[in-house]
């Protein structure tokens, strides 16, 4: 070997050496047995390199690395799986969120890749963590209408707190067409459009339940004036009644009294017709029993008429009672039939409700029986309705309530009834229509529907809704004909939604 050869050995084993001092340093505080040895392998190879101490050194690294991949390797494999089932445990709480569905599905897929290195599993349970806070910060913001962006309503955690704000807006908007001046109303109203924390929220709901009772009790008061003013407009009558029966009776009695007295006055004249001795007596007595006959006669006629202004007193008095009766009754019948109207009436699409649909179905069903004429019900349900209220807030869902309500209602023939089955479901009525007529017709509405122009925050939206309908079949009642048309609809959602299943 030329001393040519052997300084470039020297210069390659140098140069290993630095390369081999510098990798143990980059991997210091990956474990600490492996560390002590780099410090050795380290003091070996520095100055003058010594080769036989650095194999020694370099064959007990090599083993300890080797048991430390295994270990990595099986670190990284149950980090894997923690991750994995912890992002569909999140799955599970955000099935209702789609964006954040989405993302944790992405990241499943992810996870699901072979890793390359140690970075790629950092980089995987940093999205994981990012995931987590994103969902736990949706949880905690429940979705308001835009003006409330920010405000401090906007921490409300309560998952209930939606729920209950909706049955109180619903509440509300029932309550204040009945009193549509009261100031505690107002003020409820604009503190929930602009949002408010839960207790403010229990304290109106209290608020409310309040006023409903006090009216409730003021309906029920008034009632019972009514009642008891009829009640006494009756005993007026009757008394008034006994009265003008007495009355006649004893003009009765006196009548037949003054003629028995006129009988007996004649009936002495013509005795005395008979037996008078002298024209001159005769006629004494005649004149004596005429003047008698005629004072008779003329306290019968004064009696009479007595008695007549007293029982034409009488029918006025019972006439004008038996008008205030009337009109009492008249008031309370019309009061009664607003009531009826108003608790049959879905105060937000003005679409007769539930308890209407359940009198009507009832009736058209002994219709039916009796006639044997088709009778279809028809179930329809608005499709993805909670995204409307999600992303547009709940103001947004209730205008598509009305205005789906009005479609439909504009869609029916005279004959047909329509209800507002609660929620985002209504429900037709539809007599004497064969199948096809049936299909025919949803069809139409199904369509139109679709085609509406809805527009919320100057976003275009299309609304469809998916129906079940069927016609009454032998053996049916109200219940079995609702329950199948509610199947047929279920069907339709299961299908893809915006179509029609029917018989
Ligand atoms: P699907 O297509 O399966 O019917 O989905 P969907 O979202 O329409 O049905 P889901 O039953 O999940 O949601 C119905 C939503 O309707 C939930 C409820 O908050 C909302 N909702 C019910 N009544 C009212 C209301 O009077 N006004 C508003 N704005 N929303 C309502
Ligand atoms: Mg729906
Ligand atoms: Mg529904």
């Amino acid at each position: 070997m030329d001393a040519k050869q052997v300084n470039s050995y020297k210069q390659q084993n140098s140069l290993l050496s630095q390369f081999i001092v510098r990798l143990s340093a980059f991997y210091e505080g990956f474990s600490s047995d492996i560390d002590k040895e780099l410090i050795v392998l380290r003091r070996h190879l520095s100055g003058t390199p010594n080769f036989t101490l650095a194999t020694v050194s370099i064959n007990k690294l090599n083993r300890a690395i080797q048991h430390q991949e295994v270990t990595l390797n099986k670190y990284a494999s149950s980090t894997v799986a923690k991750l994995e089932s912890a992002i569909k445990a999140l799955q599970k709480a955000v099935f209702d969120d789609e964006q954040l569905k989405k993302k944790a599905t992405e990241q499943l897929i992810a996870l699901n890749q072979p890793t390359g290195d140690i970075f790629s599993l950092y980089r995987l349970f940093q999205h994981a963590i990012d995931l987590h806070q994103n969902a736990l910060a949706a949880k905690l913001t429940p979705s308001l209408p835009p003006q409330d962006e920010g405000r401090e309503a906007a921490k409300i955690a309560n998952p209930l707190y939606q729920s209950i704000l909706a049955e109180l807006n619903q509440l509300i908007e029932s309550y204040a067409q009945k009193r549509s001046d009261d100031p505690q109303l107002i003020d409820i109203k604009a503190r929930l459009s602009q949002g408010m924390d839960e207790d403010g929220l229990l304290k109106s709901c209290v608020v409310v339940l309040r006023m409903i009772v006090q009216d409730a009790m003021s309906e029920a008061s008034l009632t019972g004036k009514v009642i008891q003013g009829l009640h006494s407009s009756l005993d007026k009558v009757s008394s008034d009644l006994q009265l003008s029966v007495e009355d006649s009776r004893s003009q009765y009695e006196q009548r037949k009294a003054s003629s028995a007295e006129i009988q007996s006055h004649i009936e002495n004249i013509e005795e005395a017709v008979h037996h008078s001795e002298s024209f001159e007596s005769l006629k004494e007595y005649t004149q004596f029993s005429v003047k008698h006959i005629a004072n008779t006669l003329s306290q019968q006629s004064k009696n009479d008429s007595e008695g007549h202004a007293h029982l034409l007193e009488l029918l006025s008095s019972m006439q004008t009672q038996i008008t205030k009766l009337q009109r009492q009754t008249q008031t309370y019948k019309k009061r009664l039939a607003e009531q009826v109207k108003q608790n049959q009436t879905d105060p937000l699409t003005r679409l007769p409700n539930r308890q209407a649909y359940n009198e009507k179905l009832n009736h058209a069903y002994q219709q039916w029986q009796k006639s044997g004429q088709n009778l279809a019900v028809a179930v329809v349900d608005i499709d993805n309705f909670k995204r409307i209220n999600d992303k547009f807030g709940h103001a947004a869902g209730d205008r598509t309530l009305q205005v789906v309500g009005r479609h439909l209602k504009q869609h029916l023939s005279p004959g047909d009834f329509i209800a507002r089955w609660g929620g985002e479901e209504f429900v037709l009525l539809l007599p004497d229509v064969s199948n096809k007529q049936l299909t025919d017709r949803l069809e139409t509405i199904r369509s139109s529907l679709a085609q509406l122009p809805f527009k919320f925050k100057q976003e275009k939206v299309t609304i469809t809704a998916s129906f079940g309908a069927t016609q009454f079949k032998q053996g049916d009642t109200p219940d079995t004909v609702f329950e199948r048309a509610d199947s047929f609809l279920y069907k339709a959602k299961r299908e893809g939604r915006n179509q029609i299943v029917s018989d």
